[in-house]
C-alpha cells in the first residue's frame, strides 16, 4: 500500500523496484538518510528537513555522485511522501543509488537515481528502551577508515561495519554496539553518536571517528540552553564505565539512556536525571511543543 516517490514520480510500494544488477548492490557506493517526521498539534512536521537534505547533497558531493534534482525538490519529495500516504508521523528514507547500465567500479556515466519511501516506526530499539535505557557492548569492529573520513557522509558503504558490529552484539545478549577508533578511542554506536554525563558536564567524541548527527547537534542545543556545558573530546570506554549518565543520540534511537556498558553499570542503571530532561526537552521540540 501506497506510494514511494522514485526520480520524480509516484510509484505504487509495490513497484518500487530496482534491477538486480544495480550498481550500488554490488559496490555500496551510495547515500541515504534517515528522517522523522512527528505527530504536532498542527498535523506532521517533518524535523530539521532542510538539515537532512543538506548531509545528504554533502554525502553525495564526497562520493562524487551527483545528485540529478535540487534540494527543493528533494525536500518537496518528502513532504509528498508524507501527505500522500496519510501518514501521521513516519520514518522517512531518501536513498541516492547509481543505476544498472554497468557493472566494474568505473562508475562515471551511470545514472543517479533518487528514491524517497515513508513508513510508520515509532519505536527503533525496543518500546521500553527509550524509558529503562540499553545494555551496550564495546565491539571488537572498528570505525575504518572510510567512516573516519566520513565523518560528513552518510554512506551505504559504511553500515557493513556498522551491521556487523549489532550483530555481533545482539548475538552477545546486548541491545547495541560501542564502536571504538582504530586508536581505542569511542567513536559511536551501529547508528547513533554517543555521550556521556559526568558532574553535570555533557562530553561527546569530537568529529574524527563518527556521523556528524543532526540530534547531536540538537542536544548541544538544548543542553547549552538549559545550562550545562557540552564538551567534544577524544573518549575511553573507561570514562563511559565512571561515567554518571550516557546516552545515544540518533534520528532513529532519538535520545536512548545507556544503563549498562560491557556488564559495568552505568550511574544508577537506569535513565538518569539529566538524559531524562533532555530527553523530555527533545520531544518537546520534535513534537513542536516549544520553540526552535
Ligand atoms: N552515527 C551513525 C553511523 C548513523 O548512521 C546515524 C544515523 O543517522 C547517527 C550517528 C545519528 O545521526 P542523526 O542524529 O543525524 O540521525
Amino acid at each position: 500500500d501506497g506510494v514511494i516517490w522514485l526520480d520524480g514520480e509516484l510509484i505504487p510500494w509495490r513497484d518500487a523496484k530496482v534491477h538486480v544488477l544495480t550498481h550500488t548492490l554490488h559496490y555500496g557506493m551510495g547515500v541515504f538518510e534517515g528522517v522523522r517526521a512527528y505527530e504536532t498539534g498542527s498535523g506532521p512536521a517533518i524535523f530539521r528537513l532542510k538539515e537532512h537534505t543538506d548531509r545528504l547533497f554533502n554525502s553525495a558531493k564526497i562520493l562524487s555522485m551527483k545528485v540529478p534534482f535540487d534540494k527543493d525538490q528533494i525536500n518537496e519529495a518528502h513532504t509528498t511522501m508524507i501527505r500522500e500516504n496519510k501518514l501521521p508521523h513516519a520514518y522517512l528514507r531518501p536513498l541516492v543509488f547509481y543505476g544498472s547500465e554497468a557493472m566494474g567500479l568505473r562508475a562515471n556515466g551511470l545514472t543517479v537515481h533518487v528514491a524517497v519511501a515513508a513508513w510508520e516506526w515509532p519505536s527503533y530499539m525496543s518500546p521500553e528502551a527509550l524509558e529503562l535505557g540499553i545494555k551496550v557492548r564495546t565491539s571488537s569492529y572498528t570505525r575504518h577508515h572510510v567512516n573516519i573520513t566520513m565523518c560528513k557522509a552518510k554512506s551505504t558503504g559504511s553500515y557493513m561495519n556498522s551491521m556487523l558490529a549489532l550483530n555481533e552484539a545482539l548475538s552477545g545478549g546486548a541491545d547495541e554496539a560501542l564502536l571504538l577508533d582504530n586508536e581505542g578511542y569511542v567513536a559511536e554506536g551501529s547508528g547513533e553518536n554517543v555521550f556521556l554525563i559526568r558532574d553535570g558536564v555533557l562530553y561527546t567524541p569530537e568529529l574524527t571517528s563518527c556521523l556528524d548527527g543532526i540530534t547531536r547537534k540538537t542536544i548541544f542545543q538544548l543542553a547549552e540552553e538549559r545550562g550545562y556545558k557540552v564538551r567534544e573530546k577524544r573518549l575511553t570506554r573507561d570514562e563511559f564505565y565512571i561515567a554518571d549518565e550516557a546516552f545515544f543520540t540518533g534520528t532513529a534511537a532519538e535520545v536512548t539512556p545507556i544503563r549498562e556498558l560491557d556488564g559495568r553499570i552505568i550511574g544508577e542503571g537506569k535513565r538518569g536525571p539529566i538524559t531524562e530532561e533532555l530527553q523530555s526537552v527533545y520531544f518537546d521540540l520534535v513534537r513542536g511543543k516549544s520553540e526552535e
